[in-house]
């Protein structure tokens, strides 16, 4: 049995203060059921890793470089990320895909580049609001789909983290309908391209305004194994629920 994973992803929030929200997390669920996942940003992850150390919760990085070392100011490689005692990585995010211009190619390097360092790649993929309303959503899918994950792809390396940029920290979801149909087509793909084992085993989540109000409901949904959140995973008091939702 695959086990559900709920992600967090605190984004450019939090300094030191915020670590008592992960203890909280981690002093919530001392025997969670699924695993558990909080993305701080970089300066917290060295710390983070040690409070959450003997907890379910797992620790992970927001994005990594996609080559070992060098000359890249302000970048982070995802051996660094190792170094921290982080495990996971969230990969192109569309804040990055669209701040910092990350193609689907990039996208694919910087996964492999984490694979390869040992962490799990999370490959996050979703349509923009024109781009849905033009009924080209599978079709974006697809393409982000085919580009963006590496061929070295197991379910044991790789999420993935299907993400309507228009959900994103808007409180506007997709109906389940809308979920089960990307979610089933990413499956389809996956299954396709890494055979029926490996394309089973690699865990779907859903990420855009999840909230505790809404997650049972899209946790109910075929083909989500989880869920990647923003908002209210830096508060336990929100992401606790959510978490509970999943179990
Ligand atoms: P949100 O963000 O939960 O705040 O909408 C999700 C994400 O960007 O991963």
């Amino acid at each position: 049995m695959k086990r559900k994973l709920a992600a967090g992803n605190w984004k450019m929030n939090g300094t030191r203060a915020a670590l008592a929200e992960l203890e909280k997390i981690a002093a919530a669920h001392p025997e969670a059921a699924v695993d558990i996942l909080i993305c701080p940003p970089y300066q917290l992850l060295a710390q983070a890793a040690d409070i959450a150390a003997g907890s379910p919760v797992a620790i992970g990085g927001q994005d990594c470089h996609n080559e070992a070392s060098g000359a890249h100011t302000g970048d982070i490689s995802a051996a660094m990320l190792v170094d921290t005692g982080a495990t996971a990585v969230i990969v192109g995010h569309s804040e990055r895909r669209e701040d910092h211009n990350e193609t689907s190619a990039l996208v694919r390097e910087k996964a492999r580049s984490a694979i390869e360092a040992g962490l799990t790649a999370i490959i996050c993929l979703g349509e923009s609001e024109a781009q849905r309303d033009a009924a080209n959503t599978l079709d974006i899918i697809a393409g982000q789909l085919a580009t963006s994950v590496p061929d070295i792809t197991t379910g044991a390396n790789t999420v993935i983290a299907y993400e309507p940029v228009w959900a994103i920290g808007t409180g506007k979801t997709p109906t389940t309908e809308q979920i089960d149909e990307v979610h089933d087509f990413i499956r389809a793909r996956l299954v396709r391209r890494f055979g029926e084992t490996e394309g089973a085993a690699i865990r779907l989540l859903y990420g855009g305004s999840v909230k505790p109000g809404n997650a049972a409901e899209i946790f109910a949904t075929d083909n989500v194994d989880g869920a990647l959140v923003g908002g209210a995973s830096l508060k336990a008091e929100d992401f606790s629920p959510i978490i509970k939702a999943l179990e």
